[in-house]
């Protein structure tokens, strides 16, 4: 019997066809499983991302993805049982599809997403409830000084706007989004980590794809006390310039364009493949105390980086921007997003592009942020012990000057 998960799962396939090419016949060349008691991931390497079908049967419990006008490799070894997982099985139908098997101890909920892979693109299966760690752990670029004695760096996790199938906007010149935010990222993590008392974490360092809810995962993981999101702006008016720095909207979008320019970027999940009903974009932004007070010490950090960015360019707006950004919603770390120019404009897709360039705005965010921590310093930081010490000279020197 076919369970109502059917409609998702196909909803999931409809998102891919309209996200990734379908270019003639694709080749499954390699299936991966790794499981644990209550969950599973099955990773299907294909030589191409095409319309996949998930949907799963009872009696015994299976989940079943159709890949249609796809092929078998010869050199595909299928996984043994593992775990929850009692036997994965394929098989081509009469009209070319080929159906993958999972059949499981006990229903899991299944959700499937496209990543990049080495070669070619990754179907991922996951069974069982989301991990709340990413699988792979972030890479931490370890800071030139060693903290000081008792007190921690202040971590900024610091996330380069789309990647993979995602390149977000294309400048005329051919410059896609996705390159110029990773570069402007690492230069700015090298920034950050050149800083005494500050380290960087990078949400991804190459050309991967990432759900933005992931994006979150990783900085939390990484224990960050600030997300920084990198990315470039696009328009039809290719004479419109400038940086602009947003932070998540309490009452709706602080103008029709921020609005605009939210949904355009949430929509990144979706050239991702991902469920339409994972998708926070289409929940309305719960505010509570808790997350009021994060948005207020982000709009606080972000004035720093604005003032900052009017040093190195034009500023498009000297005000913080606010905007439903699902990529600003953590509700434990203060978040920004940093449209650094236009790349629809050609001087500013030009200056995206020069290392020159990035290494200057990267100076400059990194200036912002640092100003901001060094007058707000998280507890336990070397900020803060710095900052005490400072404070306490400071009285001493004016108890000192009243002594008669
Ligand atoms: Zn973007």
């Amino acid at each position: 019997m076919i369970r109502k998960t059917f409609c998702e799962g196909f909803a999931a396939g409809l998102l891919g066809l309209g996200a990734i090419s379908v270019s003639g016949a694709a080749e499954l060349r390699g299936i991966h499983l790794s499981t644990s008691a209550d969950s599973a991931q099955v990773t299907l390497d294909l030589s191409e991302g095409a319309t996949h079908k998930l949907f799963t049967l009872d009696h015994p419990d299976r989940v079943v993805i159709d890949l249609p006008q796809t092929h078998l490799a010869s050199e595909v070894r299928v996984p043994a049982a593992s775990g929850i997982v009692t036997d994965v099985r394929l098989g081509t139908q009469p009209d070319g599809t080929l159906r993958v098997v999972v059949q499981l101890k006990s229903p899991l909920p299944a959700h499937s997403a496209w990543a990049p892979g080495e070669e070619g693109h990754q179907l991922v299966l996951s069974l069982g409830e989301p991990a709340q760690a990413p699988q792979v752990p972030p890479k931490t670029v370890r800071a030139l000084h060693a903290p000081g004695e008792g007190a921690r760096d202040v971590i900024i996790a610091v996330d380069a706007g789309h990647g993979g199938v995602d390149p977000g906007a294309i400048g005329q010149g051919g410059t896609r989004e996705k390159d110029v935010t990773l570069a402007i990222a690492r230069a700015l993590a090298e920034r950050i980590n050149a800083e005494p008392g500050m380290r960087a974490m990078l949400t991804r360092d190459r050309d991967e794809f990432l759900v933005l809810r992931d994006r979150i995962a990783r900085a939390r993981a990484a224990r960050a006390d600030m997300f920084i999101s990198v990315h470039a702006d696009s328009i039809a008016d290719r004479s419109v310039t400038g940086a602009s720095v947003y932070v998540l909207s309490v009452h709706g979008a602080s103008s029709e364009a921020a609005r605009w320019l939210a949904e355009r970027e949430n929509t990144a999940d979706l050239v991702g493949g991902v469920r339409a009903d994972d998708q926070d974009a289409l929940e309305p932004v719960l505010i509570d105390a808790a997350q009021n007070e994060i948005i207020g010490v982000s709009a606080s950090a972000a004035e720093r980086v604005v003032s900052a960015l009017e040093g190195v360019g034009e500023i498009r707006k000297a005000q913080v921007q606010r905007a439903g950004f699902v990529v600003l919603k953590s509700r434990s770390i203060p978040s920004m997003l940093i449209e650094t120019a236009y790349i629809s404009n050609p001087a500013e897709e030009r200056r995206l592009r020069s290392a020159r360039e990035q290494a200057r705005l990267a100076e400059a965010i990194a200036g912002g942020v640092r100003s901001y921590f060094m007058l707000n310093p998280p507890d336990g930081t070397r900020f803060k012990q710095e900052r005490r010490s400072t404070l306490a000279s400071a009285a001493d020197a004016s108890s000192a000057a009243a002594t008669p």
